[in-house]
């Protein structure tokens, strides 16, 4: 084909889901010509699942995707229907926040940010084969109707749509979620490529009519008041908030599942994908847990204007019949109808270790994977990844440095090199216990940590450089006038602060640091400081109670990095290297870790299999200078 007529723009992205808007907004921002293909316009944004962004660990995802300029945290702003900060009375570092959204409204807002974006075109098509270039990189997509479109950089972010199948009982359709049907062409295309695939599934409850819900006598659960947005950007939550209920599951209803469990397609047999352990069926939940005599349901109203209700705890693929016996066993749904049954999909994905840090796969240049098709699972897992594909396909197309995160910089980095380097076996979704730098890692501070690095590669808008340049002069501000207020012990034993009388002066800073000192409490002694605004009051609270940490994770983080910047060569052959055992041979080959820190993170690689990299790295440094 010589191209003379084909459309050609800079960048692909296939999919609108969640990862797709996310890398198609990154990408148009970074300047590349962009073009978003979809199988249909209104499902972009769709959830799903769960009508909800963020909660713990996920919602520091939101903030970071939010501090470069992404779109989740200004859409579910505009969105969210009841916020609530997780974790509250834990320390700052777990705390995460969670937005349950109006369905419509989300998709609304997304649709919105993504039309004011220059340089993104969008079409509803479906993606059925890719294009390689002679040099063996991908040159562009073939659509359905056979139409073919260049772009050296693609995306792809289909979800959990290839060759997705739904299971209920004991039916079997092929479909990308209800009502969507699957995407089998890639699938072949990524096969005959010699992509490793494998299988992977997840479920979702059924949803019910709220007006036959007997709502009197359950748990009300109210949001935060006032609401905490999740953009930088955000100053105020402005869309009405509502109120969810709780009730839970009874022996009654356990016991049918226990004696239905031979039509429940994971017992059955039906269903060969391994499903997300922390997000279990109703029916694994009541096997796996069997002295647990009640598990919790949250019910979680899908819309403003929407009857529609989301029975948070219990998905599930049991039959129809069965999904509506078990109804009638739960308080308050004893009379609910069933809109639509729960159901579990399976779905192909690609071993994450094909791809580099950046995204792109090994096996062919130009093509990043992002989202669910990595082995993941939640809308703020795969917004992340596409956010960090788009950024770097857009990146490469101009000739442009790539863009990293790293471990010690976010939670972006913490999943992109698990997932690179160890892979996964299981649905992989975000958890702080995978941080090890958690204290540095939080929800308030994100932009402090990634805006700066955003508005280098230059995807950051002017208004945010503006508010970001802002935050950070009155932060420096506040540490600054609390390191210069000090006073006596003498006359802060007069105040009621229990400090040493050991005649040496404390600052403002100092005592924060003690667990019961607040800003509040300071500026009885300091009056100037009760003008420090609450945003930024919180975040130097933080800092100063938890100094000493955090200095001490600063030391871990310069050892880190001192390991990532110890790169190893792409074609590295590791059969040369003396020391290795076949095993880590096998192991090292299949991650090609980008760096000695990554390879020394991958299960298995001891440290005698570190140092013989090390030894091989330093002696072909030393050989080439
Ligand atoms: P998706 O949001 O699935 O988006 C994929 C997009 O790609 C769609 O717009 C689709 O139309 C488009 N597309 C696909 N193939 C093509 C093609 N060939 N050409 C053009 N367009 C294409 N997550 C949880 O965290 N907890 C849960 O309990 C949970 N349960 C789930 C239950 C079900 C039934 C489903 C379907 C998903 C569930 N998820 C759950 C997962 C959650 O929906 C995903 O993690 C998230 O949506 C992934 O985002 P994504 O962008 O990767 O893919």
């Amino acid at each position: 084909m010589n191209g003379q007529g084909l459309q050609t723009y800079d960048v692909i992205v296939i999919g609108g889901g969640h990862a797709g808007c996310e890398a198609a907004a990154a990408a148009a921002r970074l300047g590349a010509r962009t073009l978003l293909l979809t199988h249909k316009i209104e499902t972009i944004g769709e959830m799903s699942c769960n009508p909800a962004i963020g909660g713990l660990a996920k919602g520091h995802l939101v903030r970071e995707i939010d501090a470069l300029d992404g779109i989740m945290a200004r859409a579910i702003d505009r969105a969210g229907i009841q916020f609530r900060m997780l974790n509250r009375s834990k320390g700052p570092a777990v705390q995460g926040p969670r937005a349950q959204a109006d369905r419509k409204l989300y998709r609304a807002a997304i649709r919105d940010l993504l039309a004011e974006q220059e340089n993104l075109s969008i079409r509803a098509a479906a993606a059925e084969d890719l294009t390689i270039g002679p040099d063996g990189a991908v040159s562009g997509v073939v659509t359905g109707d056979g139409e073919e479109i260049r772009a050296g950089r693609v995306v792809l972010t289909t979800g959990t749509f290839l060759r997705g199948l739904i299971h209920m009982g004991e039916e079997k359709i092929p479909a990308g979620r209800v009502g969507d049907a699957p995407s089998l062409g890639l699938s072949d295309t990524l096969e005959q490529a010699g992509f490793a695939l494998g299988r992977l599934k997840t479920g979702t409850p059924p949803r019910l009519d709220g007006t036959t819900i007997d709502w009197a006598g359950l748990e009300s659960q109210a949001g935060d008041d006032p609401p905490v947005p999740f953009s930088f950007l955000t100053d105020r939550i402005a869309t009405r908030q509502i109120c969810c209920a709780i009730t839970g599951t009874t022996e009654a209803g356990h016991a049918l599942i226990r004696a239905n469990l031979d039509r429940a397609p994971i017992y059955s047999g039906q269903i060969e994908g391994t499903g997300p352990r922390y997000c279990p069926s109703i029916e694994d939940k009541v096997v796996r847990f069997a002295d647990k005599a009640r598990h919790q349901i949250f019910l979680e109203p899908e819309g403003l204007d929407d009857d529609t209700v989301y029975p948070n705890g219990i998905s599930t693929s049991l039959p129809r019949d069965i999904q509506d016996a078990l109804l009638k066993t739960i308080p308050g749904l004893e009379k609910a109808r069933m809109i639509r049954p729960g159901y579990a999909i399976e779905y192909d994905f690609v071993d994450p270790r094909e791809l580099r840090r950046t995204l792109e796969t090994r096996r062919l240049p130009g093509l990043y994977l992002a989202g669910q098709i990595n082995g993941t699972t939640g809308y703020e897992e795969a917004a992340a990844q596409g956010l960090m594909a788009g950024l770097n396909a857009a990146l490469s197309a101009s000739g442009s440095p790539e863009f990293e995160i790293d471990r010690a910089d976010g939670y972006i980095g913490v999943m992109i090199d698990d997932l690179v380097t160890r892979g996964t076996a299981e649905p992989y979704r975000m958890f702080t216990s995978r941080a090890e730098y958690r204290l540095l890692l939080r929800a308030d501070n994100a932009d402090q940590r990634l805006t700066a690095k955003g508005i280098a590669i230059g995807c950051v808008s002017a208004a945010r450089e503006g508010a970001f340049a802002k935050k950070t002069a009155a932060l420096e501000g506040a540490r600054a006038l609390i390191a210069d207020l000090s006073e006596m012990p003498t006359t802060l034993a007069r105040q009621g602060f229990a400090v040493a009388q050991d005649g040496v002066a404390r600052s403002a800073a100092q005592l924060l640091a003690y667990p019961d000192v607040s800003l509040d409490r300071l500026a009885g002694l300091w009056p100037q400081l009760g003008g420090i605004a609450p945003a930024i009051a919180e975040q130097i609270e933080i800092e100063s109670r938890y100094a000493a940490y955090l200095t001490r994770q600063r030391a871990d983080i310069e050892a880190l990095r001192r390991d990532e910047a110890l790169r190893l060569p792409s074609g590295l052959d590791y059969a040369g290297i003396g020391g290795l055992s076949t095993e880590i041979r096998e192991k090292l080959d299949r991650a090609r870790p980008e760096s000695l820190g990554a390879a020394a993170r991958i299960p298995g690689v001891t440290p005698a299999a570190v140092t013989a990299l090390l030894r091989h790295v330093r002696r072909r440094d030393a050989s080439a200078a």
